[in-house]
């Protein structure tokens, strides 16, 4: 690989610096097509959201508008990114499980769409704000669906003691959230929501989700009298890594929850009449790529490292949670991959190893490394440990690229400081 959608790695690096973020903008809309127009259904409403929080600046948010996607926030800051973004509100998706009274507030103030509501004690401070209120919010409500998802521990969602939604287990406490709900006229019930983990390879998970959230569509209606409008399947689809990886398309990943859907639905006294998936990963991993300049060489007793000028401040995930990545060399695609590096960050941590085995051709210092599939969770993970600005990120397509977010500066490293 020698350019990003079409620009040399050279050229970026020269032109923005590094470390740096790229995003090959013709993958981004690749994925955000394949999604908008896969997935669709003959007897269902459905709607895809980009789950923000994997990578969540204007540009990818007005991308996902212009593939007439709908928005996850978790936060008020997505939020505030995502109006900034000229996003309608009508269509963002307000999640988390500990969103503030002044979270709460912002979202009404807003106009957001939907708040996916997670707990009790959450519908309950909700249904006091909206009494009153001449404005109408439409909720859904986060069950944990017992679904075991085969990925790290960090990013299963749905394993019995979670902290997010309410179990299928605790039943009771489900109809009381619901019915805390339809206590206020503006307040529309309008389905229930769940999201069993991430980088889920396994497509039975996903089958198992939808089988259980249709079956409880079905009791909830059947049992308590709720009708259930939408089912909202979250999102967790697994982006290629390492060469090794395979998962599943996007198209048919789409046809296969569609048809896993339809299917269960026709059980359905009443059928349910939307699906939703919130796909943030799958669609920006693979489209990121980190430039990093290689800084010193360094052999140990067992180890050669390469050194980047960047680590866990822009990429925590191999640290957090063991995340793998592939890498090369550019200008050297060519050459034998002939030594075995671990690739270090320049962060006062022993655990800032970015990779801890790869590889490579002879590394000099100077070249420039690139990392693959960064783009989901590596910048919006980022973090100032070390004092160390946060690098350019860059969208490159058709042999042009813009700057879509600016290298901070030391001014601004020191700007909230007294
Ligand atoms: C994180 C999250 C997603 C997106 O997960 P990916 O693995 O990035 O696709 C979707 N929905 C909810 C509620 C989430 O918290």
């Amino acid at each position: 690989m020698k350019a990003i959608g079409g620009v040399s790695i050279q050229t970026l690096a020269e032109t923005y610096g590094t470390p740096l973020c790229v995003f090959d903008e013709e993958v981004l809309r690749q994925k955000l097509s394949a999604y908008a127009s896969s997935f669709r259904s003959d007897t269902l409403e459905t709607g895809v959201l980009y789950a923000s929080k994997a990578f969540s600046c204007k540009a990818i948010i007005s991308l996902a508008k212009e593939y007439g996607l709908g928005l996850d926030v978790v936060s008020q800051g997505e939020m505030y990114t995502a109006l900034a973004a000229g996003f309608d509100p009508a269509d963002i998706y307000f999640h988390g499980n500990n969103k503030t009274p002044a979270e709460l507030d912002y979202a009404i103030a807003h106009n957001i769409g939907t708040i996916v509501v997670d707990n009790l004690a959450e519908a309950e401070l909700l249904a006091d704000k909206m009494s009153g209120q001449y404005k109408t919010v439409r909720t859904l409500l986060r069950i944990n669906p017992g679904v075991e998802a085969h990925t790290h521990h960090y990013i299963a969602t749905a394993y019995v003691d979670s902290k997010f939604g309410i179990s299928l287990l605790h039943e009771d406490e489900i109809i009381e959230t619901i019915r805390t709900l339809q206590k206020r006229k503006n307040i529309i019930f309008d389905g229930i929501h769940a999201h069993i983990g991430s980088q889920i390879f396994d497509t039975d998970a996903f089958g198992e989700e939808i089988r259980k959230m249709f079956a409880f569509a079905d009791r909830l209606n059947t049992v308590y009298g709720i009708p259930v409008n939408t089912v909202n399947l979250g999102g967790g689809f697994a982006a290629a890594y390492l060469e090794e990886d395979h998962p599943t398309p996007i198209p048919e990943m789409c046809r296969y929850i569609i048809s896993r859907c339809e299917e269960e639905n026709k059980k359905l006294k009443e059928p349910v009449r939307k699906v939703l998936i919130e796909p943030g990963r799958s669609i920006v991993a693979e489209a990121g790529f980190n430039i990093y300049t290689a800084g010193y060489i360094k052999k140990t007793p067992g180890k050669t490292y390469a050194f980047a000028d960047g680590g866990m401040n822009d990429n925590i995930r191999p640290a957090l949670y063991q995340a793998k990545y592939d890498a090369f060399i550019a200008g050297k695609e060519e050459q034998e991959k002939t030594v075995e590096y671990t690739i270090a960050g320049k962060c006062c941590e022993s655990g800032d190893i970015l990779i801890d085995s790869i590889k490579l051709p002879e590394i000099q210092t100077g070249d420039l490394l690139v990392l693959k599939s960064t783009g989901a969770y590596g910048y919006s993970m980022a973090s100032h440990y070390n004092k160390i600005p946060l690098p350019a990120v860059v969208f490159a397509a058709e042999g042009k690229s813009r700057i879509v977010i600016q290298r901070e500066t030391f001014e601004h490293l020191i700007s909230l400081e007294i």
